[in-house]
């Protein structure tokens, strides 16, 4: 178990944190938006363009080569952080979102009239748009699990709606709205029987969960560097081998293709078919270095800490005069959602960020969820393993004033 004094180590190596805001001292509470960066992967940019910079697989000399390894390197850490099979499967794209639009574009042709795909009511506009795309263009159906009202996926509604006709099961690993984990391996093997093939979004579940997608058996899994202390502007699409062999190329251009003449082209083999023109070598560099802070602390000791954390700030809030608290009876990760009375989301998260506390308020970019809870919003708490007891103390104070300035 991490003790203060880890914590307050940790914390050391975050520049950020020693920032004042509003001449307060920063407490960064927007985890699930974006996570902070460690010393090292900040470090590891400024090394990348002082002692690599050159494009990569292009070029014979020396530097090319160099910047070539780290990226595969790179590749070669992700594979194994999440416990994939095999290095091509993983897929360096821009972020999540670009690799959930990368499986709905590539699937399209083979989805045909009358077939359908399935989501859910917990999900990211990441993880509707490309779909309803996907079902305009191909004149398909959209259909979505139901879930209760603590936020739970409906199985028995599930069971009824998924069939042979369904191509594309496409659901979250932990809700960024509610901070609930629905069981994906159950939905994945259900989902088998009728030949679906399953896309899950990790975009919140790396930096707070262990992820072994061969033990869970989805077809497809994304997400993205900065939310797991990495770099913006980098994520990957891991993809079974087979699953992704069949995709078609998202993009094309320089990279991705092993011959090119004017009557025809041929595309290069996973993983560079998906991966058209110059990456972010500079963030595929750095991500590595995200992964190694994580892997130096241990993935069981951050979940401890944090259900530890989430667990006081929950209690805490409960004491609070009117407060709702969205999946309030079930386990959650990381995140937790809440209103006080009638009290308007931003108008809390404007006090608390006078106060030098980072929330996020409003949608939270899933609307229907929201819409499902008919609020207009929720202000957001996401917590990370550089948050503290003390920072709670003070998050449970600066609402209590909020709370008082606002009411009517
Ligand atoms: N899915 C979920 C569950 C998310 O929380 C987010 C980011 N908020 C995304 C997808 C999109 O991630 P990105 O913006 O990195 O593409």
């Amino acid at each position: 178990m991490l003790s203060d004094k880890d914590i307050l180590y940790i914390r050391k190596q975050f520049p950020i944190l020693k920032k004042k805001i509003y001449k307060n001292p920063l407490i960064y509470l927007d985890n699930a938006a974006t996570t902070q960066k460690p010393i090292q992967v900040i470090n590891a940019i400024k090394k990348y363009y002082t002692t690599i910079n050159a494009n990569v697989h292009r070029g014979a000399h020396y530097l090319s080569q160099i910047a070539t390894n780290a990226i595969e390197n790179s590749r070669l850490k992700i594979k194994n952080f999440i416990n994939a099979r095999y290095s091509e499967e993983i897929i360096f794209t821009r972020n999540t979102t670009e690799a959930i639009n990368l499986v709905a574009l590539g699937i399209s042709n083979f989805i045909k009239p009358g077939d359908e795909i399935l989501i859910s009511y917990l999900e990211h506009h990441s993880n509707i748009v490309p779909w309803q795309m996907l079902c305009e263009r191909t004149k398909t159906c959209l259909k979505v699990i139901p879930i209760d009202k603590e936020g739970t996926l409906k199985w028995e509604v599930f069971e009824q709606l998924i069939s042979v006709n369904t191509k594309i099961v496409a659901i979250t690993h932990l809700s960024n709205v509610l901070g609930i984990n629905p069981p994906v391996k159950k939905f994945i093997k259900k989902a088998h029987t009728y030949g679906a093939k399953v896309l899950i979004d990790g975009a919140q579940a790396l930096s707070h969960l262990v992820i072994d997608v061969q033990n869970l058996d989805a077809d497809f899994y994304v997400f993205s560097a900065h939310k797991m202390y990495g770099p913006t502007g980098v994520g990957v699409l891991y993809g079974k081998k087979n699953s992704l062999e069949k995709l078609l190329p998202y993009q094309g251009g320089g990279e991705m293709i092993k011959n090119v003449t004017f009557e025809k082209t041929i595309y290069a083999d996973i993983p560079y078919k998906f991966e058209a023109g110059t990456p972010n070598i500079e963030g595929i560099v750095a991500w590595s270095y995200a992964i190694d802070f994580i892997e130096n602390i241990g993935m069981n000791n951050i979940i401890l800490y944090e259900k530890k954390l989430l667990d006081y700030i929950t209690y805490m809030l409960s004491k609070i005069n009117g407060i709702i608290i969205y999946s309030q009876y079930i386990p959650r990760i990381g995140i937790i959602s809440f209103n006080i009375s009638d009290i308007h989301p931003f108008d809390i998260g404007l006090i608390l960020d006078r106060l030098g506390i980072a929330v996020r308020t409003g949608h939270h970019c899933a609307q229907p969820i929201i819409d499902f809870f008919k609020i207009l919003g929720t202000v957001r708490i996401s917590i990370s393993i550089y948050n503290t007891f003390e920072e709670i103390d003070y998050l449970y104070k600066a609402i209590l004033k909020a709370n008082k300035m606002l009411k009517k």
